[in-house]
């Protein structure tokens, strides 16, 4: 049985009509129902009057969520006030757990763009400390690029790179594909209407094609891929979603095919993701046909830039790359893992711009490649097939995550043209990405140039220090060998 509070109990119609007219408007198509909800949910007699529970004190609040009348993930909708459903939801977290939540921060939040979005059952947010890397040109425009990390050495580190990239006349990048997809799974009676599925998509498109882009005015169906299993169908559809990452947008679009479809063949919708999209989890796919924007980034960067900024040399780098990201990959196994610690920054990248974080797995894919020229300086790009962003949708609305995008200048929806914000923060945190792989690569082979040379020297004792110099050096041999103020102290340990 459900406690009412006491004091509401016997007030008048009209004053609980007009107490909850004074505090009416941002919740007030709601309200009406889950005041009848709860009058029937607290037996009170039809006629007897209850005011809102967004009247109630926060004591008789947290009672009636601990008894269940009140639903916990209910409080914003109920309370009408963001951030006392947040308090009060702490409490009752608090009382069930009896540990204090006073360490997490919860005031000060725009839980308007939270609500219905973001998530549920919201309790506070996490900080993460927001470092800025660069200056770095890419494209001929200098960005500073914010990243959310508590990875100490990373910032650092990645400025490194980026002050090597610049004075080396900057990254150059190139989005080679651009489309989201998903892979609906159906069962069907035989392989040969399996057979069939592909026939029709392969030679009606168009029609496909229509049907999908009536759901959205940026979504637009690029290709189908039909995949057959026995009598299991994936069709993997790729589209493009202008500025959005677009999962919600491709799935939209899947959902209606399905329908059209369904009409035409005998066929069971037994997913609407069959993982052949693939979406945050590790594929060769992704890896080959791209998902998000494929996307590389190049630069030169000049001999005495190696040798001075890097500490490092082209051959070391070389050599390094097809050891490590080459061959060590190859004997790994890896599918996409031909980097240094790609993930590092396209991880505090998307954590900073609001970005689906889970979705650093297939975005992390990296090939770094790195060559001697004729002249001696390197060649150096990073090709990641599958980086998945967006710049409207999702994280991309709260505050903080909103102001590191404005402070790339790819905020929200590109006028002019949809698609060139999303693809642009691409192509900076893919240079970014190249920035890390530079400076990460450099300070191993350096570690391993020093010690050599200290071997060589014969200097005893030295060598203790720069036994970690592979990037985990703590002495201050190791930390000048690796640049920037020691740094590259952790930062090399990946
Ligand atoms: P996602 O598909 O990435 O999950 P959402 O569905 O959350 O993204 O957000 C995309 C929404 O933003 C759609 O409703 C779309 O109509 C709208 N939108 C506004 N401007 C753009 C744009 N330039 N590109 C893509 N979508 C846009």
């Amino acid at each position: 049985m459900v406690r009412v509070p006491k004091r509401f109990e016997s007030v008048p119609a009209a004053a609980a009509a007009a107490a909850q007219q004074s505090n009416a408007p941002a919740f007030e198509s709601s309200s009406v129902h889950h005041v009848t909800v709860l009058r029937s949910s607290l037996s009170v007699a039809a006629d007897e009057p209850t005011l809102h529970p967004r009247h109630w004190s926060d004591a008789d609040v947290q009672k009636a969520v601990e008894s269940g009348s009140l639903k916990f993930f209910d409080l914003e909708n109920q309370l009408g006030d963001f951030e006392r459903a947040v308090r009060l939801r702490r409490k009752v977290v608090e009382s069930r757990t009896t540990r204090s939540l006073d360490m997490l921060p919860y005031q000060h939040y725009d839980y308007a763009k939270v609500h219905g979005q973001c998530a549920e059952n919201v309790i506070g947010y996490v900080p993460i400390p927001v470092g800025v890397a660069g200056p770095l040109v890419v494209d001929g425009v200098e960005y500073h690029i914010p990243l959310a990390t508590t990875e100490g050495a990373l910032v650092a580190s990645t400025t490194r790179g980026c002050k090597a990239i610049s004075m080396s006349g900057g990254a150059r990048t190139e989005v080679l594909n651009d489309g989201i997809s998903r892979a609906p799974v159906l069962r069907v009676p035989s392989i040969k209407v399996a057979s069939q599925i592909r026939t029709f998509v392969e030679q009606n498109f168009d029609e496909v094609a229509n049907v999908f882009n009536s759901t959205s005015r940026f979504a637009r169906l690029l290709d189908i891929k039909t995949f057959i299993a026995g009598r299991l169908v994936y069709l993997r559809f790729r589209c493009s979603t202008g500025d959005a990452m677009g999962m919600n947008m491709v799935s939209k679009g899947v959902d209606k095919c399905l329908e059209m479809l369904s009409g035409k063949f005998p066929l069971e919708v037994l997913g609407l993701s069959g993982n052949v999209c693939t979406d945050k989890k590790p594929s060769a796919i992704n890896w080959i046909e791209g998902r998000g924007k494929s996307v590389c980034a190049e630069a030169i960067i000049k001999a005495d830039v190696v040798r001075d900024v890097l500490k490092t040399s082209a051959d070391a780098l070389v050599t390094l790359n097809h050891a490590k990201n080459l061959v060590g990959s190859a004997v790994a196994g890896s599918i996409g893992g031909n980097n240094a610690h790609a993930a590092n920054l396209v991880t505090a990248a998307f954590l900073a711009t609001g970005q689906d974080p889970a979705q650093n797995v297939e975005s992390s894919n990296c090939l770094t490649i790195i060559e001697k020229m004729d002249n001696g300086d390197v060649y150096f790009s990073v090709n990641m097939p599958c980086l998945e962003v967006g710049t409207v949708g999702g994280g991309t609305i709260l505050p903080g995550q909103a102001a590191c995008l404005e402070m790339l200048g790819v905020k929200g929806s590109n006028a002019e043209t949809p698609g060139k914000n999303a693809q642009q923060l691409a192509r900076i945190i893919a240079s970014t990405v190249m920035a890390g792989e530079l400076s990460l690569m450099s300070a191993i082979s350096a570690g391993h140039l020093i010690k050599s040379h200290l071997k060589l020297n014969r200097k005893p004792g030295a060598a203790n220090g720069v036994h970690h110099a592979n990037g985990t050096a703590t002495n201050g041999a190791a930390k000048a060998a690796n640049g920037a103020n020691g740094a590259h102290r952790t930062n090399g340990a990946h």
